[in-house]
């Protein structure tokens, strides 16, 4: 048996033991490449496994192409949360429609309104989440478990494709046909909103187009508080999504206040 059969053949065990011990589980589908993987091997073998993705309504029109290939390709309901309007009005308000350029934690409540907020109601109920993440995506992944009690959200989360390394992504969409976003071919790897990714240049780190004007121990967007923190932790880096999420939403409310006409 090959290592990347070995490796289909421990994912395909680590989604039954989710669906089996923590249902309901699902997956939160970010239309990357790893997520395409878990959605081909869930259609194929879990299909009990919910799954969704957050519109931030600032994707790439490649990611909503893929979103409606999804669901034509594979026959799946997937389940698409939006972002809570009256938070969205309220950060825009304080900040502008791009004010996430202007400081980290700008940028980070602005993660928070339009995918945290999202986040925890998609998993609201749920008794496990499965995500995509790999460990040697990025610095703050490093001490990613493969299963783990999430206790941000209340939740077991599942990181099936842990020790998958890129070329096993890719060797697996190739060998298996999967559909895949097409900005994967314009030197994006790894996806996000439209005005926070760019391109890479061969030789740059893979989440080097991510919030590239950022420090890279700032590189999350509040989704995966857990492994933040364990970054940020000695860095003097404080994670907003670290905070409850009434917290979060308070915060982005006072600011707003201060500003609100009289
Ligand atoms: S990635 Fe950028 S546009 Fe998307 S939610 Fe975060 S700050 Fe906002």
């Amino acid at each position: 048996m090959s290592d990347l059969q070995s490796k289909i053949g421990q994912v395909i065990a680590v989604l039954a033991q989710a669906a089996r011990n923590y249902a309901p589980a699902c997956f939160a589908n970010s239309l990357g490449a790893e997520d395409m993987v878990l959605t081909d091997l869930i259609a194929k073998h879990q299909p009990d496994i919910g799954i969704f993705s957050l519109d931030t309504g600032r994707l790439p029109q490649e990611t909503y192409d893929l979103m409606q290939e999804v669901r034509q390709y594979y026959g799946l309901p997937l389940t698409v949360y939006f972002p809570d309007g009256k938070l969205v009005e309220e950060y825009v308000a304080r900040h502008g429609i791009n004010g996430f350029y202007d400081s980290v934690e700008n940028r980070k409540a602005c993660c928070f309104a339009r995918k945290v907020e999202p986040l925890r109601r998609a998993l609201k109920g749920k008794g496990a989440w499965i995500t995509g993440m790999r460990r040697d995506q990025a610095v703050t992944r490093g001490a990613l478990e493969l299963s783990a009690f999430d206790a941000d959200n209340g939740l077991q989360k599942f990181n099936p494709l842990l020790e998958w390394s890129n070329k096993d992504v890719w060797a697996y969409i190739r060998q298996h046909d999967v559909p895949y976003n097409k900005l994967h071919d314009q030197f994006y790897p790894s996806l996000g909103c439209a005005p926070c990714t760019r391109s890479v240049t061969p030789g740059e780190d893979i989440r080097a187009g991510r919030w590239w004007w950022e420090d890279p121990a700032n590189k999350e967007c509040g989704l995966h508080m857990s492994n933040a923190r364990r970054v940020a932790h000695g860095t003097g880096v404080q994670p907003v999504g670290g905070a409850s999420l009434q917290a979060g939403r308070e915060r982005i409310q006072a600011d707003t206040k201060q500003e609100a006409p009289a």
